[in-house]
């Protein structure tokens, strides 16, 4: 065997783990079905500005351990993200904060008003017990704000209503009685300065990386190359389905240059009504402060899509049924020698980054 490791996707996991086990000296293969290295948080310049491909990507994070982690291998900026929702041209701060209270009902001026608005918005629609999404927010922010920030923009994110959506995915938000429009409430927060593609660079530093190689489709001869894989794609393709498909979200992006130094003055815009198809609009230069062409700006616009086998899956939809498909797989991946399955994809997890990175370091420290 040539290698300790063959590490399958050259993404942030498998990056991190080939980082760390390189470090205490084996030797590890990363290989990859693209023809690039970072996954999802893969970025290139365009017009001199770092366009995320594969949707925004803010690092945030509240791990002493992975913040040490990563900035051994790239510089920080002092990024926040503070994205603006579009309601059929009405504009309002997020995530929900005072700054929202007060454009969307100009009567409230103090925190004590805006959670008595929201208190007899809550008090009408009588929900006891929150049963789904659209009744978790109701009784989180009112009928104003659901209908407004939260209703278009969720259904067309999940491509089903409301009322038939858990209501977990909505506590992610905050609700923020201060004018504070920071998204995230993580004490690290910003965007690598030369982008996450020469971070995952660097941290693949003395790995031997080959790209446009498909694991699945030479699994016999790659399985000769190390004592042990890491997979890190989906377990229902490694398994080729055999117990069916786990559901994913998936997205498709469109990206254009345009002619104009600045088009919305915002990083994130979503667009919260059902008139616009797509969910946001990236403007990638204001994630590293206007750097890059001083008269063009490169933009995202971001359509959810359904998905289906060979096309990039995204969030995990996470359900009964796929909770028990899952289960099915993982039984049998207990049951393979010399195989684990790591990050987003390998644990069928939707993880923000710093999730991913403490993933990896805690499976690579085993
Ligand atoms: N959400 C919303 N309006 C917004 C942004 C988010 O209703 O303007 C809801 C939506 O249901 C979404 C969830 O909040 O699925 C989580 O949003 P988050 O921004 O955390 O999702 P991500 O950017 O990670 O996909």
């Amino acid at each position: 065997m040539k290698y300790d490791y063959l590490i399958v996707g050259a993404g942030l996991y498998g990056a991190v783990f080939a980082q760390k086990k390189t470090e205490t000296g084996k030797k590890c293969l990363v290989i990859d079905r693209r023809g690039h290295i970072a996954g999802n948080i893969y970025s290139r310049k365009m017009e001199g500005i770092d366009v995320h491909m594969y949707g925004p990507h803010i690092f945030h994070t509240d791990q002493e351990k992975v913040w040490e982690y990563v900035t051994r291998f790239t510089k920080f900026n002092h990024f926040t993200y503070c994205p603006v929702a579009n309601y059929k041209g009405e504009l309002y701060n997020l995530p929900f904060n005072m700054n929202t209270f007060t454009k969307m009902w100009p009567d409230v001026k103090t925190p004590e008003q805006a959670r008595e608005k929201i208190r007899v918005q809550i008090d009408a629609a009588g929900i006891k017990e929150p049963k789904n999404l659209e009744e978790q927010a109701i009784s989180l922010v009112g009928t104003d704000i659901y209908e407004k920030l939260i209703k278009g923009y969720t259904e067309k994110q999940w491509g089903r209503a409301c009322t038939e959506l858990p209501a977990f995915i909505i506590k992610r938000l905050p609700v923020r009685w201060t004018y504070d429009n920071n998204y995230f409430n993580h004490p690290y927060q910003g965007i690598p300065l030369d982008g996450y593609t020469e971070m995952v660079k660097r941290m693949l530093e003395g790995v031997e990386v080959w790209l446009g190689v498909d694991y699945l489709d030479q699994k016999d001869e790659l399985r000769q190359q190390a004592e042990t894989v890491i997979y890190t794609g989906a377990m229902d393709e490694y398994f080729d389905y055999c117990y069916g498909e786990l559901q994913y979200r998936s997205l498709q992006f469109e990206t254009e240059t345009l002619d104009m130094p600045n088009f919305q003055g915002v990083a994130g815009m979503n667009y919260t009504d059902c008139d616009h198809p797509y969910t946001r609009i990236i403007e990638h230069k204001h994630f590293l402060f206007g750097a890059g062409n001083p008269d063009k700006t490169v933009i995202t616009k971001e359509y959810p899509a359904e998905w289906s086998r060979g096309e990039e899956p995204y969030y995990p939809i996470n359900n009964e049924r796929n909770a028990a498909v899952y289960k099915k797989y993982r039984e049998l991946a207990g049951r393979e020698k010399n195989l684990r399955f790591g990050g987003r994809l390998g644990t069928y997890r939707y993880m923000d980054m710093d999730q991913v990175i403490l993933q990896a370091l805690e499976d690579a420290e085993r």
